[in-house]
């Protein structure tokens, strides 16, 4: 049996404790209030709402999946300016659902959650916060986010690099980069929209490239006043628009689930980068040799004629090492830098960036130490010998080819009706059978073998080990349609006779 964490004075009680506000926290706060329970506190670290789009502000950010389908289903905008918004717009929308919906009063800011113990005499988590503060609540829902630890890679000499350094989601818009030497690390999904921004105005760019990725053409434009017009008039002209993107997307499935369909549309994809790139040498070095949608394919019609400018280099030795105005790469040559930007992503397995937060369930168990060969959910949602605790884009949840905010609405309908069934059944905690969540797995992992993503490529989505824990293995639809019900037999409800004393204590919002 665990034993409560230890409660300080400024103990809060609440029903339910979300931890961060992005798209994700911030669903789960709508939906809970639509639902009638105002008994929640969203904790979130940073200063504001917003997460990945509060964060990343670099030049050219915007999101690659389409604004009207990236966006809540139930909160509409019909005016998005293109068809992917840049992040400004995003966080505006963002900021604008908060309002619209009231969620900020729940809003606690500044609070970095590090730890959450379950107590199973009084079926509640104890969720502690670094600022000292502790929050006791029946459900926890961890909706951190996948990528939000930006991840700063291990070269030698970097802690020496005298010039300016920052990593792509910590921009210094303060930094003029005007006639500079820029190097840029790392050719990812960040990289791809700021490089090209920035290529006219500095001196000259060093585009340091490990592995290449498959960028395919942006179907970019801007709406027309009247498009804009029709959409706010006319809300099924708006719906159609976002079904047809949410199929045309959905059919990307097709190539990740036939590798050999996926290794056909790679020629479509190799004569894209010919059309584009002027020099062979250089096309030929921006040409993938894995199977296109093993990693996380890129949109943009900017990047590749980018490589045609006098003033920008694609490296692709590896970098040897950093010196204090200067970089070096394995060929020996020295690169002179004023500037070096880290385009090198986030961390995305949890079990890292979870190292110093214990999340303590049934018996002791330590979810670190349970996901110490890989992290694994069901549904990437909730995890067996953690009751009533609940992740948003859990392991398994995330998505290469559609919204992710999709994804999120499912999530927090099933934990709606979780919560539901928990109160038909008169039982304070339910969790998740391990052999449930075995096969799941087993099945997701099967799935997974026969797809673009078992071709044989490292990737983000996958650990250490290589496995991947990170996508969802199927279309969107088949999560929505298979999280649409709760089965009650996958769960194990325990009574709520033993809790009855706390839960009567927990009766305010903090
Ligand atoms: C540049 C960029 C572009 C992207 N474009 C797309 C796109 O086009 N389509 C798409 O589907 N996805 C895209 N993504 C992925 C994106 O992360 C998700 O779409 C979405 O933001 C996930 O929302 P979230 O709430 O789960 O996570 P986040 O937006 O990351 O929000 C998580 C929040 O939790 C907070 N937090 C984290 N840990 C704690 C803690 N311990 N305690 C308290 N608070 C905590 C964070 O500060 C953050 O505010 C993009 C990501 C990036 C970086």
């Amino acid at each position: 049996m665990t034993s409560r964490a230890p409660i300080n004075p400024t103990t809060k009680h609440v029903d339910v404790v979300i931890a961060g506000a992005g798209f994700g926290g911030l669903c789960m706060a709508i939906k809970l209030k639509e639902a009638g329970n105002e008994n929640f506190v969203i904790l979130e670290k940073g200063a504001d709402v917003g997460g990945t789009w509060r964060d990343n502000s670099y030049p050219g950010c915007a999101c690659d999946v389409q604004s009207h389908m990236y966006s809540y289903s139930f909160a509409p905008k019909a005016d998005w300016s293109k068809r992917y918004a840049p992040w400004h717009e995003i966080q505006q929308y963002i900021l604008d659902t908060t309002e619209k919906f009231d969620i900020r009063p729940f809003c606690r800011f500044g609070q970095e959650v590090n730890s959450a113990v379950f107590d199973e005499e009084s079926g509640t988590w104890t969720v502690g916060t670094a600022a000292g503060d502790t929050y006791i609540c029946n459900h926890f829902v961890l909706a951190s986010g996948p990528l939000h630890v930006p991840q700063v890679p291990n070269i030698k000499g970097l802690d020496k690099f005298k010039g300016k350094l920052f990593h792509s989601a910590q921009w210094d818009h303060g930094y003029d980069l005007k006639g500079k030497n820029v190097v840029s690390i790392g050719t990812g999904g960040s990289a791809i929209q700021y490089c090209p921004e920035i290529a006219p105005d500095v001196k000259q760019l060093y585009v340091m490239q490990r592995s290449p990725a498959w960028v395919i053409p942006r179907d970019e434009r801007k709406y027309l006043g009247l498009e804009k017009s029709i959409f706010k008039n006319i809300p099924g002209a708006r719906l159609l628009h976002r079904y047809r993107l949410y199929w045309t997307n959905e059919s990307r499935v097709w190539p990740i689930f036939n590798p050999v369909l996926a290794k056909g549309l790679g020629n479509l994809a190799r004569a894209f980068i010919k059309l584009q790139v002027k020099d062979p040498e250089v096309a030929k070095k921006l040409t993938p040799d894995y199977v296109l949608g093993c990693k996380r394919i890129l949109i943009s019609n900017k990047y590749f004629p980018m490589f045609n400018r006098d003033n920008v280099e694609l490296v692709t030795d590896g970098i040897k090492e950093i010196k204090a105005n200067s970089v070096i790469t394995a060929d020996g040559k020295e690169r002179p830098a004023d500037c070096i930007i880290l385009g090198t992503g986030f961390i995305t397995d949890p079990r890292i960036y979870m190292k110093n937060f214990p999340v303590v369930g049934l018996g002791g168990r330590d979810l670190r130490e349970d996901w110490k060969e890989s992290a694994e959910a069901y549904y990437g949602t909730s995890a067996s010998g953690y009751p009533n605790l609940w992740q948003l884009v859990g392991p398994n949840s995330g998505l290469g080819h559609n919204s992710i905010i999709f994804m999120i609405e499912a999530q927090v309908h099933y934990i709606l009706e979780s919560m539901k069934l928990l109160k038909k059944k008169d039982a304070a905690y339910m969790d998740v059978k391990p052999s449930v969540q075995t096969e799941f797995n087993a099945a997701l992992q099967k799935q997974i073998q026969s797809s673009v993503w078992g071709t044989g490529c490292q990737s983000w989505y996958q650990d250490a080990g290589g496995k991947n824990f990170a996508v969802w293995p199927k279309s969107t639809w088949k999560f929505w349609l298979e999280t649409f019900r709760v089965k009650a037999g996958d769960y194990r409800f325990y009574p709520v006779n033993q809790t009855d004393k706390a839960k009567s204590k927990v009766t305010a919002a903090a």
